[in-house]
């Protein structure tokens, strides 16, 4: 098995001038080809600032990089895969900068948790939602599941109500935590308050769950969407094992 990192852009904060990276994450297990999350909506490649006003983010950010090259079929061209080989896409929640290309791998099992799939649509941004749920072969998750050898799905509630966390076992590097946004950068740990959560005393007890499963596991923690690793972080095409 093998983890590569996806760069779907770079997206500016303003309240804090914080620069965030959008992540997704492609796993090969054996025959099976999983993509974790797909960026934004490609309406941002041609009017960046008009979707971002559309969608409710104008007062909250901007795309401030998201060129051809930054979403999940141009990043997974990198190894050679197309959209159709994805065998297993994983939503780790419905917010925009994680839903915005579902659309495109028809063919895949469509993992997402039963809260989210529960809403009528994802819940995108601000209830603004341009998407819906996809016609996949769906599995909704509900507690802990191991979806495939060295792959398991869990519910770290808070940031949104059916957010998922991801853990892998790599053979070489061993255990790795995807956090996505249940801890977008480290620094929440210290200041304890997840201000943007939807259920912000959820989000903590799911941020601590993280953090000692990660020392109790010895794991190796990806933050959402944290400057400072986002950084140091190798990407495509470069191969964690
Ligand atoms: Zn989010």
């Amino acid at each position: 098995m093998r983890l590569a990192i996806l760069d779907y852009g770079l997206f500016e904060i303003y309240a804090n001038g914080r620069k965030i990276g959008i992540p997704g994450y492609y796993i090969e297990n054996g025959e099976r080809r999983i993509l974790v999350d797909t960026g934004f909506h490609r309406d941002y490649l041609h009017d960046p600032m008009g979707v971002c006003v559309a969608d409710g983010l104008g007062a909250f950010g901007r795309l401030i990089d998201y060129t051809p090259a930054q979403n999940p079929a141009a990043q997974l061209a990198l190894f050679g895969i197309k959209p159709a080989d994805i065998t297993d896409l994983v939503l780790t929640h419905g917010h925009v900068d994680h839903v915005g290309r579902i659309d495109e791998f028809p063919q895949a099992t469509f993992y997402v948790s039963a809260v989210e799939r529960a809403l009528p649509q994802p819940n995108y941004w601000n209830g603004k939602s341009r998407i819906a749920w996809p016609a996949n072969r769906t599995m909704t998750i509900q507690e802990e599941t191991q979806i495939l050898p060295a792959i398991s799905l869990f519910p770290t509630p808070g940031h949104t109500l059916g957010h998922l966390s991801i853990a892998i076992t790599l053979p070489e590097l061993g255990p790795v935590l995807l956090t996505a946004d249940a801890i977008s950068r480290p620094d929440e740990l210290a200041e304890n308050t997840y201000a943007d959560a939807d259920d912000p005393n959820m989000a903590r007890v799911s941020a601590q769950l993280l953090r000692d499963r990660a020392v109790h596991d010895n794991a190796w923690l990806v933050y959402g969407h944290c400057p400072q690793q986002w950084q140091v972080l190798r990407r495509v095409p470069y191969w964690y094992r």
